[in-house]
Formats: C-alpha cells, sequence, structure tokens
C-alpha cells in the first residue's frame, strides 16, 4: 500500500525516544511518554522483528501516517528523525527510480518515476546493498536506528545535524534525539561504548559525535564507531570564477532540496549576506516565500532585511516579510527554553541561540519549514575577518571546524519546541565540502571577507546586501548588551559577568536537562537571585 502525505512541510519524524534489545523479554518496560522538549504528534513504537526488538515513541510535527518515519523489511528496521537530501542520487544508485520525490510518505516506489517511498524506505534499500558504508553515502540531517538481526546502528549525519544520545543499560541500549529523555536520576546502570561525547549531568549517557555510526551487538555487547564525514584538510586551488559557480551551484540545489513539498517556506532573514542569500535562492526557486526578521528594543536589523525583502519581493511577487519586535525582557526570559532546546551550556553559543530561539517561538501558525544562514561563517571563516594573514584565516577555519561538534547549534528542537522545523543550506554536506577546502586566498579577496559567497549572490541581491559588512545575530539583536545587563543588574561585577553567565547556564541546564523542571516553571530573576553570588 502506498501513502503519499504530499501536503507535508516537515519530517514524517523529528524526535524519538527509543529502546531496543536483542528480544521483547530483554526491555524494560514500556517506558512513560518521553521527556522531549520538541512538541508535536508522539507515537508510540512497539516492533519485534528477528534479532531485535523497539519500543518507545516516535514524535513528527505534523500527522503523519503511522510508521512514515521508519521502514521495515525481514530482517531490517529503520527508523530516521530528520530527512535526506540526496534521495534522487541514492535511489539511483540503489535502482530505485529516476527521481528525487517527496520523501514523505511511506511506498514500494520500484518504476522509472521519481522514487516516493519515505527517507527510511529508501534507506532500509540502500543498506541491503551497500551495507553499513551506505551512511558514508547520506547527504541530510538526521539521527537514525538500524537494526540488522541484533546489530544496531546509530548514528547522525556529516554534522550530528539532528543530535543523538545513547545509554547502555543491562541487555538493552536506549537511544533519543535529546539527552533529557535519558538522564533519569537513579537509573544510570550502563557502561558506555568508547568513541563518543560526554554528556554532563551523566557518567554513562553519551552523544553521538557527528559523522559517526556507533556499531553495538544487541547479544554480545560488542561495541564500535566507524566514521562517516570529516572536514576536509584539504585545500583546492580553482579559479576564483570557478569558485564562485561552484559556491552558487551547490547552493542552490542545496535551498532546492530544502524547499517543502507543499506550501510557502520561511527564512529568518537578517539582511547579512548569508540568510539573505538564502532568502534569494529559495525565492527564485518559485515556491513563494514568508521572510521573517526580529529585533528589540536594544537593536535590529529591520532596515537592511526590507532591502532585501523589497528588492526579492519586486522580483518575485507573493513575497511577504514580517517584523518581530521583542522587549529586553521577553528576550531574557526566553532564556530557559534555549538551554532547554539546545542542551548545552556554552556562553558564546547560547548567545547565538537565545535571539533565535526567541523568534522561532513567536512564528504562529501551523508548522513551518525554516530555511537560515546559520553556520555560513563557520567553513568561510566569516567571524575572523580581521586575521590578518591568510595562513591565520585558514588555521581559525580548520580550528572551528575542529571544535563544532556536540555544541547542537543546529539543532531541530531549537524550533520543535515551537512546532517548526529549521534546515541549515550552509550545512549541507556538498556545501560544507565546497566551501571549507577553498583556499583562505578565495574566502578572504580583496580586503573582502566571505569573498566567494559574495560574489556568488551579486546577481540575485541589492548591492548594498553584497557590500554590507558582518553582523552577529548576537550584535544586531542587543542580546549581548541584554545579557550583559541582566547579569548587572543582579549584582555582579563587571568583571565576572563572563563567569557568572557560565555558572547560570550550568544551572539552568542542572535543573531543566539533567533535572525534572520544565521552563515554565522557572521565573529568570528568581533564578539568578538564587543562585550562589
Ligand atoms: P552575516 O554573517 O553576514 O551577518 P547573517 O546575518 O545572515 O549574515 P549571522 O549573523 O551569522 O548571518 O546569523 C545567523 C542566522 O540567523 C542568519 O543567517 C539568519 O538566518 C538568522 N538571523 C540572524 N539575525 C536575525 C534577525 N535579526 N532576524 C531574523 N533572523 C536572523
Ligand atoms: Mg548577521
Amino acid at each position: 500500500m502506498i501513502h503519499r502525505t504530499n501536503a507535508s512541510v516537515t519530517p514524517a519524524a523529528v524526535a524519538f525516544a527509543v529502546t531496543a534489545a536483542a528480544a521483547p523479554g530483554d526491555l524494560p518496560r514500556t517506558p512513560r511518554e518521553p521527556r522531549l522538549a520538541a512538541r508535536g504528534h508522539l507515537t508510540p513504537l512497539h516492533h519485534r522483528a528477528l534479532g531485535h526488538a523497539w519500543d518507545g515513541w516516535t514524535l513528527a510535527l505534523e500527522e503523519h501516517p503511522d510508521g512514515a518515519a521508519r521502514a521495515h523489511t525481514g530482517r531490517v528496521s529503520v527508523l530516521l528523525a530528520g530527512e535526506l537530501h540526496n534521495r534522487a542520487e541514492l535511489a539511483r544508485a540503489t535502482g530505485l527510480g529516476t527521481g528525487a520525490g517527496t520523501g514523505t510518505g511511506v511506498g514500494t516506489g520500484t518504476g522509472t518515476g521519481p522514487y516516493e517511498g519515505g527517507d527510511a524506505e529508501l534507506l532500509a534499500h540502500a543498506y541491503a546493498r551497500y551495507g553499513e558504508h551506505v551512511l558514508r553515502m547520506l547527504n541530510g540531517r538526521y539521527a537514525l536506528l538500524l537494526c540488522d538481526g541484533p546489530l544496531l546502528l546509530a548514528a547522525t549525519d556529516h554534522a550530528g545535524g539532528v543530535p543523538l544520545y545513547l545509554h547502555r543499560t543491562g541487555a538493552a541500549v536506549r537511544l533519543a534525539t535529546e539527552a533529557k529523555a535519558l538522564l533519569h536520576p537513579g537509573d544510570h546502570t550502563g557502561t558506555p561504548p568508547a568513541g563518543l561525547l560526554p554528556v554532563r549531568g551523566s557518567q554513562e549517557v553519551r552523544q553521538v559525535p557527528a559523522g559517526t555510526a556507533a556499531v553495538l551487538h544487541l547479544e554480545t555487547g560488542a561495541a564500535r564507531t566507524f566514521t562517516t564525514w570529516t572536514p576536509s584538510p584539504a585545500r583546492h586551488l580553482p579559479t576564483p570564477d570557478q569558485a564562485v559557480t561552484r559556491t552558487r551551484e551547490a547552493l542552490e540545489r542545496a535551498v532546492r532540496t530544502r524547499l517543502p513539498a507543499a506550501g510557502t517556506p520561511t527564512a529568518v532573514l537578517s539582511g547579512g549576506i548569508d540568510s539573505s542569500t538564502v532568502a534569494a535562492l529559495a525565492a527564485g526557486a518559485g515556491h513563494g516565500l514568508e521572510t521573517v526578521s526580529m529585533g528589540t528594543d536594544l537593536g535590529d536589523e529591520f532596515a537592511a532585511a526590507r532591502l532585501v525583502a523589497d528588492h526579492l519581493g519586486a522580483r518575485h511577487p507573493g513575497l511577504r516579510h514580517t517584523e518581530i519586535t521583542l522587549t529586553t525582557g521577553e528576550l531574557l526570559a526566553e532564556l530557559p527554553w534555549a538551554v532547554w532546546a539546545a542542551e548545552v551550556t556554552d556562553p558564546d553559543i547560547i548567545e547565538y541561540l537565545l535571539p533565535l530561539v526567541a523568534l522561532y517561538r513567536r512564528l504562529d501558525g501551523p508548522p513551518r519549514r525554516i530555511l537560515t544562514g546559520y553556520g555560513a561563517d563557520i567553513p568561510l571563516g566569516g567571524m575572523h575577518r580581521h586575521a590578518r594573514h591568510l595562513p591565520e584565516l585558514d588555521d581559525l577555519v580548520a580550528h572551528d571546524m575542529a571544535h563544532f561538534d556536540g555544541l547542537n547549534e543546529m539543532s531541530p528542537t531549537l524550533a520543535a519546541i515551537a512546532g517548526h522545523w529549521t534546515t541549515h543550506p550552509y550545512w549541507d554536506r556538498d556545501v560544507l565540502d565546497t566551501l571549507l577546502p577553498l583556499e583562505a586566498g578565495l574566502k578572504h579577496r580583496d580586503g573582502i571577507d566571505k569573498w566567494v559567497l559574495r560574489r556568488a549572490a551579486a546577481d540575485v541581491l541589492p548591492a548594498e546586501t553584497v557590500r554590507r559588512p558582518k553582523l552577529g545575530v548576537h550584535e544586531g539583536s542587543g542580546t549581548t548588551s541584554a545579557l550583559d545587563r541582566l547579569f548587572l543588574a543582579h549584582g555582579t561585577a563587571p568583571d565576572r559577568v563572563r563567569q557568572a553567565r557560565r555558572q547560570a547556564l550550568d544551572a539552568l541546564y542542572d535543573t531543566l536537562v539533567a533535572g525534572p523542571a520544565h521552563p515554565d516553571d522557572i521565573p529568570l530573576d528568581d533564578f539568578l537571585k538564587g543562585l550562589p553570588a
């Protein structure tokens, strides 16, 4: 039977919390409703197959046919939270049809037309052909669980774009897309497999690194990991024109494969070069576009964003632009929500994510597919515009690419707490593989930062936007000064603000992620007053 849900805007699952064991008898009793910050439709999951059994929950933002996020073929079972972006290539290589299809349903999809089956089903077919090495062929944003008899694969995409956590307890393995679903006090009895990232609040729960698959044998307990992607250390020397053409082509494809199967996409737009390019390419695809810009009483980039929205609107009718203004108090009140969603305590990362979480939580209506320009600066060295020499710039880029893992900067939970799905074209696997290896003189050229990107977007944006210097999301929205003022107002000495911020974030994590609280239970002022001075 073929179920097609062509009206879907968001993936068939965006989160899961599942326990797996070799046999139903080894499963602990069915877990209660999982602790997940993502908000949507929970579907219970009870599955038995040869060599493995699963119990748990999947979560979708829209109603999807039961099981659309899963595929079961004989002894192989697949569960995927997120989506694939190279469906057409994968289907073709696996002998399953010729085109991209919509990928939101469950179907057999053989034949000559586009492959219409769900991503999980496509993956099951590709696994039958390629085995575990299929994970090295995927371009997508996902966390996945694949069992082949008693062999369990738990993997994230190249960027860890959907975080995945793992906890081994006795004969069972618990897996979830949010740490909080696994961090039950007093419930930690297993030895973690080697090769995974530590998680604050537990000795036993681990995070699966980006571009890594954990392989566990459910009967013998044997465990190993293998790498599916690493940032390239090589640098390539295309001509400037070649670099610009390749950048444009890779970005156009990444934006196209991220547009919704139906409905209008949303772009969060600052008027900076990163998000303006994404908005321009999305508008050019002809599916309509809604752009949204946020600001606070301490700062906004409304004029820069409006310039882009007007420019695109004049060329692509049907474009709608909205501005959302928050008070400083409203912005700061989002701090518990940002920690709850991101599950990290890094002060810099939370400073970037806070205004975005505040914005996502103010986007109304049914689930949206939100395109963002987030992440462009990492492979292009945009934060290091003052690096004076090319070797320094390249070292900084390599350092940033070696240290993004585990920071959850692009976690879907940031928007899934408000019922929306975000997507990051600059962290498409093929875009990264195009941008990162460019020699530094193509990233910084003629005194211009992100040169190759600016040139690649020059024909679709106003000249002023193409020239506009970088302004970080935390700077443009006034978030940095709002956070400083908050701690000064709580009596923190100016030279201790940074330390106090770190302590407050640790305490919020311990209460909300490792502990049992919900952001609604935390009035920020009272919480900060309760912290040691
Ligand atoms: P640039 O890096 O040149 O400033 P940018 O503003 O697009 O370009 P960032 O500053 O790195 O990129 O911000 C990351 C992303 O967050 C943006 O690409 C955009 O999608 C989103 N964003 C940032 N600021 C805002 C804002 N004020 N309103 C809406 N979205 C924003
Ligand atoms: Mg910016």
